[in-house]
């Protein structure tokens, strides 16, 4: 049974079509807003006690109102908002860039979100770090919850672009806002049967386990988990009947 569920609201930023919001070359800052909430969204499914909910248009047809957002989020009783953004300097390519984490001012709680989020997003989407900031933006300042708003990349950035234009970096970029999100909040990965989170096995360990399997010595599940009594009892039981049977037999 899973006690407290993290609810997690989600918004896109804006609509495919609201006016500004897109890269010198005509991309809309929604595809690559929505491409990182729909990995949030998936990547968040790994874990038993989250729960999200995306309170924009996921079509982007219509670009939510922020009252509208905030209050379904309110509502839902959300544990945690997340606006995800990408930023954009004077619309104009240029060497700027990086990523920026804003939580309202004075929010404690939103403050320590942003500082859990913003070092793995910094980590995994790999681009010039420009910190936490504080704004009043509508949805940080009227949600119930600790909110953030992330802004990844900047659009117009010949650096930033080329990640805003990789779908596995979009990928990154919603893996570090997930990773502030699970470290924050304590999620709990779920196990996928016979699959743990553990470190892969690399090629010489797995011909160990692959003996032992053969062997009966082990079902080859959880290879890097802490063994208890029980466990070095039934692994070590056979192989002490069949010296005892051997003993036997040579008396
Ligand atoms: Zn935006």
């Amino acid at each position: 049974m899973v006690s407290d569920v993290v609810k997690i609201a989600l918004d896109a930023g804006h609509g495919i079509n609201t006016p500004g919001k897109r890269t010198p070359d005509d991309e809309r800052e929604w595809s690559f807003n929505d491409m990182v909430v729909r990995y949030i969204i998936t990547l968040l499914r790994d874990y038993v006690d989250a729960e999200t909910i995306r309170v924009d248009d996921y079509t982007g047809r219509t670009d939510t109102p922020l009252a509208a957002r905030v209050n379904q989020a309110n509502n839902w009783k959300a544990g945690a908002y997340v606006s995800v953004h990408q930023n954009a300097s004077d619309g104009k390519w240029g060497t700027h860039g990086g990523t920026e984490t804003y939580h309202f001012p004075g929010s404690l709680q939103s403050k320590k979100l942003a500082e859990s989020v913003h070092p793995n997003l910094i980590r995994s989407f790999k681009l010039k770090d420009r910190g936490i900031k504080e704004a009043d933006f509508y949805v940080l300042k009227n949600t119930n919850m600790p909110a953030i708003l992330t802004e990844g990349a900047f659009m117009d950035s010949r650096i930033d672009i080329v990640a805003l234009r990789d779908e596995s970096r979009l990928r990154a970029q919603a893996e570090g806002i997930v990773l502030g999100l699970a470290n924050h909040f304590g999620l709990k990965k779920k196990e996928v049967a016979g699959v743990t989170n553990e470190p892969t096995l690399n090629a010489a360990q797995e011909k160990v386990r692959q003996e032992a399997m053969k062997l009966g010595i082990t079902d080859g599940k959880n290879p890097f988990r802490e063994v208890n009594q029980y466990y070095v009892w039934n692994a070590l039981l056979p192989l002490a009947k069949e010296i005892e049977e051997l003993k036997n037999k040579l008396k």
